[in-house]
Formats: structure tokens, sequence, C-alpha cells
């Protein structure tokens, strides 16, 4: 069993035959999905997703897997797996065709149809497309791949098995195992029997849900809860959730059906997805259901029903603009009811609970994770985990998809059913396969890609904690002018600041203190602007730490005249 290791060095050569596996995102984090496998010289990529900031990541769009560690290696990639469409799975994918637009790309009918979209989006030309299903085999230089279904919270998710003459993967993806779900397509446990029969060397698995006790409940267990909000309803529903869950709102056009309601979508990915599965036969939408949002308007609210994006409170989202009372055509009323049928993503509670108050505050009633049931979760809890290890009895484990407690929570229960390798590693461990055993070959870097814009990997941590720093202490300018002849302060301090409580008066006590610093750095010798904007920045800096017990940015200007 092996744990990560912060003082790895760089990993040691592939022995000859191994496989490799370098992990680029989603080992640490839930979100920006990339797992890399390298055999004899050729590279395998399986997802290539995006994380979604957080309070911490001030102005960061997107959050990209780091493409570092194989940018030189591009031309050895023989193709890219996605599992399933969503975001943390498929959204980095333009950005790594940008880099080598010819990569081909291999998923089930949904997943290229929603990434299709994606790459129009942004106006990347016609790409390699290997349209798979269940079952199907395909082989790329030496890796055999074969394709399992997978139950999961949005359809047509496969979980990928990889057979190489160093032994067989089965990579998971995002998985549970409802048995009952909407569409019957369960995941295929006797496939999973089957691989286990033949041997898998390495089993990489979902540990989202490693922590949660017992058994994801079915997607159809919260049919009644939605039933009865809509009996109890007499007026508007707006229904949030995501815009890829297409069985959670199968089950919303259902209800609006069986209670005599029409629907519009509201949210332009929510519109998009919703006509994709739909025009593929994802999504059967009851006949007369569904209406544009202008002539939904035309109807008694007691007919109308909304299905919406940002469930997880994004500021711009539909839901968000609904709640302030700003968005241009739906206006919330008292009486209304708003069913927000997602889970709540850790680091969204604020600003989905900020919604939820806006929307009550006009006199809706909403209905949500924390007072019904109303959405289950994508992903298998520990009981699932446990059946799949007993089913597979794989050789090696390396838990994927998680932060590292879910990954933890995950090893324990391998190790619980006898599986007797373990390996936990995070986003740029490498893990080696050779001889049938996996352990850990060292580090690559591999770090957070912000997308910030139109620009990609030029904002740095940095950048983010001075934007930090701005947000919460704002700044101090001070100005100064040096006489070049005389090496004298000749003008200023001129001192202002913004984003904080400090005033001009209050700085008249630090100007003198000020310049005579610059004074004796001067006589010392030290005349480089440089080293003079320093001294500034220590005095300034000591003065307002200890007179306000504050630490703003500071920006010193040394002029010399
Ligand atoms: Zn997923
Ligand atoms: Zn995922």
């Amino acid at each position: 069993m092996s744990h990560p290791h912060p003082e790895l060095s760089a990993p040691r050569a592939l022995p000859k035959g191994g496989l490799r596996v370098i992990p680029l995102g989603g080992l640490g984090e839930v979100g920006r999905n990339m797992t890399v496998f390298e055999h004899e010289d050729r590279l395998l990529v399986v997802d290539c997703g995006v994380l979604f900031p957080e309070d911490h990541h001030p102005g960061v769009d997107l959050i990209l897997p780091d493409f570092g560690p194989i940018r030189d290696r591009l031309d050895q990639v023989e193709a890219l797996v996605l599992t399933h469409g969503h975001e943390d799975h498929i959204g980095a994918t333009p950005y790594l065709l940008r880099e080598r637009g010819d990569i081909p790309l291999v998923g089930s009918e949904l997943t290229l149809a929603l990434l299709d979209s994606k790459l129009r989006e942004h106006r990347l030309k016609e790409t390699v497309h290997h349209k798979v299903k269940e079952g199907d085999r395909l082989t790329f230089g030496p890796f055999e791949l074969e394709f399992v279904a997978v139950n999961h919270s949005i359809p047509d998710a496969l979980a990928v098995a990889i057979r190489t003459s160093a032994g067989m993967v089965l990579h998971t993806g995002d998985f549970k195992m409802d048995q009952l779900p909407l569409d019957g397509r369960i995941t295929d446990l006797r496939a999973f029997a089957r691989l286990g029969e033949e041997g898998v060397d390495l089993f990489l698995t979902d540990s989202t849900n490693a922590e949660t006790p017992g058994f994801t409940p079915a997607e159809k267990s919260i049919t009644p809860v939605i039933d009865q909000v809509f009996r109890e309803s007499s007026q508007r529903i707006i229904v949030a959730c995501f815009a890829s869950h297409v069985h959670r709102v199968q089950q919303v056009l259902d209800a609006a059906y069986a209670h005599e309601r029409q629907v519009a979508y509201v949210g332009r990915s929510m519109v998009r997805n919703m006509a994709i599965a739909r025009d593929l036969g994802y999504l059967k939408v009851p006949p007369g259901t569904l209406v544009d949002t202008k002539d939904l308007a035309d109807l008694p609210p007691e007919r109308q029903v909304l299905i919406s994006t940002g469930s997880q409170g994004e500021p711009m989202s539909a839901l968000s603009r609904i709640a302030q009372r700003n968005h241009h055509f739906v206006h919330i009323e008292e009486g209304d009811t708003v069913l927000l049928a997602s889970s709540l993503i850790p680091g969204n509670e604020n600003a989905v609970y900020r919604v939820i108050n806006g929307l009550a505050r006009w006199g809706a009633r909403v209905v949500h994770k924390g007072n019904a049931l109303v959405h289950v979760s994508g992903h298998a809890s520990a009981g699932e985990l446990l059946y799949c290890y007993n089913i597979v009895k794989p050789r090696n484990v390396l838990p994927v998809h998680g932060e590292m407690r879910h990954m933890l929570a995950n090893r324990d229960l391998a190790l619980a059913t006898g599986v007797e390798n373990v390996v936990v590693a995070e986003d740029g461990v490498v893990v080696d396969l050779v001889n049938g055993v996996a352990s850990v070959a060292g580090k690559v870097e591999c770090g957070y890609v912000f997308v910030d814009g139109s620009s990609v990997g030029d904002i740095t941590e940095s950048d983010l904690k001075d934007r930090r720093i701005l947000g919460e202490e704002g700044f101090i300018s001070v100005i100064v002018v040096v006489d070049s002849v005389s090496g004298k302060v000749s003008g200023g301090p001129e001192i202002h600041a913004r984003g904080n409580a400090l005033d001009g008066a209050s700085f008249d006590e630090v100007k003198q203190p000020i310049i005579d610093a610059l004074d004796r750095a001067i006589a010392e010798g030290n005349t480089d602007s440089y080293q003079l904007q320093q001294t500034v920045r220590r005095v300034i800096g000591r003065w307002v730490s200890g007179t306000h017990r504050r630490r703003p940015m500071i920006i010193p200007v040394v002029i010399e005249a």
C-alpha cells in the first residue's frame, strides 16, 4: 500500500513492457479529470475535464488539467477516450485540441454530441470521431479498448477496459449501480465479472461517494416527491437542475404531462443539451408538453413549468437572476414553487443559500435537498464499491475521482474486500504497472491552469494571491519623487488608499519615516529604484500592520527626477 509522498522525485524510466499511469487531474479534487496511460512509447488519454473555480479563485472562469507533462509528446497520443458527457470529463477537450487538433476522440453517441456542440462554440474544425457503444472493441496502437455500460447521472456513460501487454486496466469512469434506472441501462456487472475472470490487473474506481455508507438510492425514488410538489403547487413551478441531467428533466416532463402543465427551458445550456438529447432519443418529450418560453407566458401560472440551469447558485445563471428579480422575462411571484433538484457541490453552499433566500423573500416556496428527497447522487456509495471489488477481484487498485478523503475511504473499501495492493496517488504522481504490480514511480510537475477570459495559463497562483489581497485588504499606493542630483526626496510621499478604511489624514504620521528611510538608503548607496521602492514598501507595510492590523497590497512608486 502506497501513500502520496510530497518528496517524490521525477519518475524513473518506465521499465520495458510496463504500463505507466500519469494522472493530470481528478485525483485530489472532484473535477478536471484526466488520466494518461503510457505503454510502448505511446499514450492513451482518458477524459479531459474542467474544474469550476471557488471563492478563493477570484476572476477565474475555469480550471484545466496541466497538459505540461505530455505537451512535448502530444504526437504520441493514440486517442482521447471520453467516458461520459459531464463537464468535469469533457470540458477541457477544446483546450487540448488547440494544441493538437487531430487527436482521435472516442466516446458514446451522446458524449460526442455534447462535446461537438462545445467544439463548435470554440470554433474548432472537424475532429476525428470514433463513436462507440457498450460491448464495442477498438484498438489504438498498443491499447486494446473494450467499452462497458455504466449507469450515472447522465445517459450513455461508459467504463473502459484497456488491454495491454503489461496487463488489463479497468477504468469505471463515473458510475453507480441503480438497478431500476429510467432508461433500463444498468451498470453491466456481468461484463465486470467477465473481465474479472480474465484478470483485471489495475482497477481505477470512482471515489466520490466512498465515504457514504450503503447504496445510492434509485433515481426513481424521487418520482413521488416530484409528483407531490406538482400536486401541492397552485401556481407556477420552476425546477433547477444540471443541464446534462437528462433523466431528471425526463421526470419533470413526465410529471408536467401528468398534471397537465406545459414546460419551457430556461438557460442556454439547458436548451442546447435537451435538444441534443431529444434528437438522439435519450429524452422522450410527452406530446404537447414542451413550449417556447414566450408561449409559456400566455398560459395561466398553474399550467406553467420552467426547467432552468443554476442549481449551484452560479451568479450569472438564470435561477440567480430570477432570485434577484432581474431575469428578462421570468418574474418570480408570491406562491410560485421552486424545486432545486440537484446536489450541493462543496464550495457552492453560500451561493445556493443566497439564491434560496432570494427566492423565498419574494414569497416562493423552495423545495431542495435540505427539506425533501429531490436529488440522488450519480456516484456509487460504499456498498456498491464493495460489490465491485468482490466481483472484479482486481490485483491492484488506484482510487480516482475524489478529494483525498474520498480516495482514502475508497482504499479502505478495497482493502476490506481483500485487495492486496491499493495505490493512493494525487495529480502528478506517476504509477507504474510492472510484472503485475502497481507502485508509485515518481512525480511530474502538474499544477492548476487557470482560464480567465481569453487567457489560458497566464494567470498564476501568485496573481490569485494578489487578487485575494486586493479583495480582502484593498491597496495603498505611495508615490515619492527623488532628486537625482541631490539624492534627496523632492516630492511626496503622496499616499492613497482604496478598498480599506484608511483615510488620508492617518498617513501623515508615516510620511516622515518614509522620507528618513529613503534618505538613509540613498546615503548608503542604494540608488536603484527597485530597491528604493522596497524600502518604501517595508516602512509603510510595517506601519499599517502595526497601527491598523491590516495587510493591504502596497504599490510603491519611486520617480527619479
Ligand atoms: Zn460524471
Ligand atoms: Zn465526474
